[in-house]
């Protein structure tokens, strides 16, 4: 059993204002990594550029993070982070953002094709990075995964190291509420399937539950906001460290079958990722309860849910849009996603089969 989680946190509202002296000891210019609207549209690129500006850091900007960015957007990323010859990282975004930027620190340090990342064989550590959330949902500012869009092989694919970790992360919630509805939803059902997805694993841990079982009670209480649409600074607070929990908890125990069934759903479909997640979760849900009931029981109260079907309606409620698939599309999806990695941690033997009947039930 072990338990690792190196980034160092601060949370709270202005907490970047408030620990401004973190920056300087990284270097003396820094390259901010982000999306074309998210860092403006959150405050928090004019937080971090006046704290730099504060510290005499010098800073470049690249602001072309596609969302589920390429291997050849972030390579992008990686050329100029050479070129300016930076120190460290500041990203600035969503999971897409977040991701590229432990790509493009890789790429800044490392002389390798943009496909080589997967290969693990990097020589040099990337560059340090600073994450600064501005969604609530996929942790990535405590995990080592970067997921990056392949063309050549129609997927998504991540690399990782214990050296892609985050160094320092600010959690602040303000930074949050410029989301659109739509989007906080979809990256709140990323945190519950992270969660979910971290203990009905096989390589779940006493440490992973204790972080997981956690961000599921902080995601219950946030049920009813998400429905309504009522999204309070508080309940986005809770969102934030739910995201925050559950990706500490799969930085431990990787994903399952619910997120490999999602990318061609993102990939083909163009589904946000948390979108795709949530309609898989049930299917899911439904094989773990087979596999071990009790266990799925235990979960489901501590979403403050009776039951599987209270669950499928929430999901349904939260995301209405479900026939999406042709029945080739089905077959065709549940023959490459039976391949991927990460089913093998799965609690129970999932067939091809399986994977299809999930994949029927988006059918048209
Ligand atoms: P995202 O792709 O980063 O962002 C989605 C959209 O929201 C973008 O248009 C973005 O704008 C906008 N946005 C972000 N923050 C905003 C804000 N505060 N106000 C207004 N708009 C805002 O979405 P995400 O769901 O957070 O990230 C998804 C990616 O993370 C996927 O590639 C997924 O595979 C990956 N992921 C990684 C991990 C991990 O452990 N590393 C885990 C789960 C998922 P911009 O265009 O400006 O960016
Ligand atoms: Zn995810």
């Amino acid at each position: 059993m072990s338990f690792f989680m190196p980034t160092k946190l601060y949370s709270g509202r202005d907490c970047i204002k408030n620990n401004a002296s973190v920056f300087s000891a990284f270097g003396k210019k820094a390259l901010i990594v982000t999306g074309r609207t998210s860092a403006k549209a959150s405050g928090a690129l004019d937080d971090i550029i006046s704290v730099l500006q504060k510290d005499n850091i010098a800073y470049d900007i690249f602001d072309k993070v596609l969302n589920n960015p390429t291997v050849e957007n972030c390579y992008e990323g990686g050329m100029l982070a050479k070129k300016s010859n930076v120190d460290f990282i500041v990203a600035i975004g969503g999971g897409s953002p977040l991701d590229a930027s432990k790509a493009i620190a890789m790429y800044a340090t490392n002389d390798i094709e943009p496909l080589d990342i997967f290969l693990g064989e990097q020589k040099n550590k990337p560059l340090s990075i600073i994450a600064v959330p501005t969604t609530a949902g996929t942790g990535s500012e405590v995990t080592q995964y970067s997921v990056l869009t392949v063309d050549s092989e129609e997927t998504k694919k991540s690399f990782s190291t214990n050296d892609t970790f985050a160094t320092v992360a600010f959690l602040d919630a303000r930074y949050t509420e410029s989301l659109p509805l739509g989007i906080t939803i979809d990256t709140a059902v990323d945190a519950l399937s992270h969660s979910l997805e971290s203990i009905l694993n096989k390589r779940t841990n006493k440490f992973s539950e204790l972080y997981a079982k956690e961000a599921l009670k902080l995601i219950g209480k946030a049920i009813p906001a998400l429905i309504s649409g009522d999204i309070t600074f508080e309940i986005r607070e809770i969102l934030l460290l739910a995201s925050m929990y559950a990706g500490v908890s799969i930085a431990q125990t990787g994903t399952t079958v619910v997120h490999s069934m999602g990318y061609p759903l993102t990939y083909y479909k163009g589904l946000t990722h948390g979108n795709a997640n949530g309609l898989l979760l049930s299917s899911f849900l439904e094989g773990c309860d087979k596999a071990n009931h009790s266990l799925v029981n235990e979960l489901l109260g501590y979403l403050g849910l009776e039951d599987l079907n209270e669950f499928d309606e929430v999901l349904k409620k939260l995301m209405p849009n479900r026939n999406i698939l042709t029945n080739e599309e089905a077959k065709k999806f549940a023959s490459k996603t039976i391949k991927a990695k990460n089913v093998a941690s799965c609690i129970w033997d999932i067939t091809e089969a399986e994977e299809y009947s999930f994949f029927a039930k988006l059918t048209k």
